[in-house]
């Protein structure tokens, strides 16, 4: 402020003595008069000149270097220029916040969408862009009842109640791989609304399969207590002999074992769903294995036939015994029920094949095969679903659950092992399971 004073005086005093020099000796007076007029105009084009430089400045734009450093102007100039950088700084901050949250909504698993008062999309991440089949350049600002078209979907938007979510096809669906996606609104703002998508495919998947099971259990253990209270029934108001007591109670014992069979089927799929994996320093000789599963298969032969002798041709081949790690009672269990099966299912006659192998590279095969009925192909990818069976009254007849295979197959996995099923119908089956090395040792 100091300096624009002086300047100005400066001004006013050299257009003074200007005056006083030039005009003539008698009117000195006003010549004075007129060089301070002049001085103080020409400072008024002087300031006028600094002032417009400053607006050039300010439209600009260019912050790096103020265009005047003395004087008010610069002085102006200079805190213009430091308001400037403050506000550039916090809208650079801003900037990474913003930039940092919409990452964070990128990085979420679900699907999110940020409509406006109107239903136009705003903003989306890559998972909802998935779900919906959005696309950045093209669908923002578009309504987004117009993109998705499920039905469920516009009579969910249509209505007010947004407290629940829907469940909808995913853009991406077809019938070999379905897509299914729970969708729910959420307003904010003023009017405004977040959109969120989570992808329940595997979880509906789920869910039927956990229906069928239970409806499946209850399916199989219905069948044998409606035959045995029959027979309770039976025995309780029926006057019998002797001879038709104990076939009843035969029959009925059969129908109990069946029941039995089958709880401690489940109870061993449950196990091996729940439990940690086998350890790898419990070793087992698999001749020991090998002895158990023969006395067992030799003795169910036998049960199949009414003299009581085997019936089948069973062989064991170990050509060379090993130690095998895992879980001692998972590994005969495995192996028990491809053997129980092959007996079963090979007519009286028959041969039954069991076997062990070192293969070269590495692993160890233990095979099962039979001359029995065979599977037809269609049949193979299903085998070890739970309840799955080719021929269902052949299964029930002689004692099957429906589960033998669904539990090798877990034993397998959870020993890093592989179940290999091949069987051609009237020729036999094979099935065998593949260890790996890492879970052999030589004796
Ligand atoms: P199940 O208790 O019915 O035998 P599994 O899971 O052990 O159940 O086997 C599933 C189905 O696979 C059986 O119902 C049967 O139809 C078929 N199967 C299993 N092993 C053999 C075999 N060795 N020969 C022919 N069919 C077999």
């Amino acid at each position: 402020m100091f300096l624009r004073l002086f300047t100005f005086l400066v001004f006013q005093a050299l257009g003074a003595t200007l005056g006083w020099l030039i005009w003539p000796h008698d009117v000195k007076l006003a010549g004075v008069l007129f060089g301070v007029v002049l001085g103080s105009l020409m400072w008024v084009v002087y300031d006028l000149t600094r002032g417009l430089r400053m607006m050039a400045w300010l439209r600009e734009g260019d912050m790096s270097e103020i265009p005047l450093k003395i004087g008010i102007w610069g002085e102006v100039s200079d805190r213009v220029r430091r308001m400037m950088r403050a506000r550039t700084q916090l809208t650079r901050e801003s900037e990474a916040r913003l930039q940092d949250f919409l990452a964070a909504l990128q990085a979420s698993p679900n699907g999110v969408l940020l409509l406006d008062a109107q239903g136009r999309i705003e903003w989306f991440n890559q998972t909802a862009a998935h779900h919906f089949g959005l696309d950045a350049q093209r669908d923002l600002q578009q309504h987004l009842v117009n993109l998705v078209r499920d039905p469920a979907f516009a009579a969910y938007v249509a209505g007010s109640d947004y407290t629940h979510d829907v469940a909808i096809q995913g853009r991406a669906s077809s019938a070999s791989r379905p897509m299914r996606l729970s969708v729910q609104l959420h307003p904010y703002g003023d009017r405004r609304s977040l959109l969120l998508s989570r992808d329940i495919t595997m979880l509906e998947q789920v869910e039927a399969m956990r229906r069928d099971f239970v409806a499946n259990v209850s399916h199989e253990i219905r069948t044998p207590l409606t035959v045995l209270s029959g027979f309770v029934e039976t025995l309780q108001s029926l006057p019998l002999d002797e001879k038709e007591r104990a076939t009843y109670l035969e029959l009925m014992a059969q129908q109990a074992f069946r029941m039995q069979s089958l709880v401690n089927d489940l109870l061993m799929l449950s196990r091996l769903e729940g439990s940690p994996l086998p350890s790898m320093n419990e070793w087992t000789l698999v001749s020991v294995l090998f002895q158990q599963i023969d006395q067992e298969a030799n003795a169910l032969s036998a049960s199949l036939d009414k003299s009581g002798t085997a019936k089948h041709h069973i062989r064991f081949d170990l050509s060379l015994d090993m130690e095998l790690s895992g879980l001692a009672s998972e590994l005969h269990s495995a192996m028990s029920n491809l053997v129980n099966n092959a007996v079963r299912y090979t007519p009286a006659g028959g041969e039954v094949r069991v076997s062990w192998q070192l293969l070269e590279d590495g692993r160890a095969q233990f095979t099962v095969a039979d001359t029995g009925p065979g599977i037809a192909a269609e049949h193979l990818p299903r085998l070890t679903e739970r309840f799955y069976r080719v021929d269902r009254s052949r299964s029930r007849d002689s004692g099957g659950t429906g589960l033998g295979l669904a539990i090798v197959k877990h034993v397998a996995q959870r020993h890093g092992a592989e179940l290999v099923i091949e069987s051609v119908v009237g020729r036999g089956s094979h099935f065998s399971i593949l260890f790996p090395a890492s879970r052999l040792r030589s004796v």
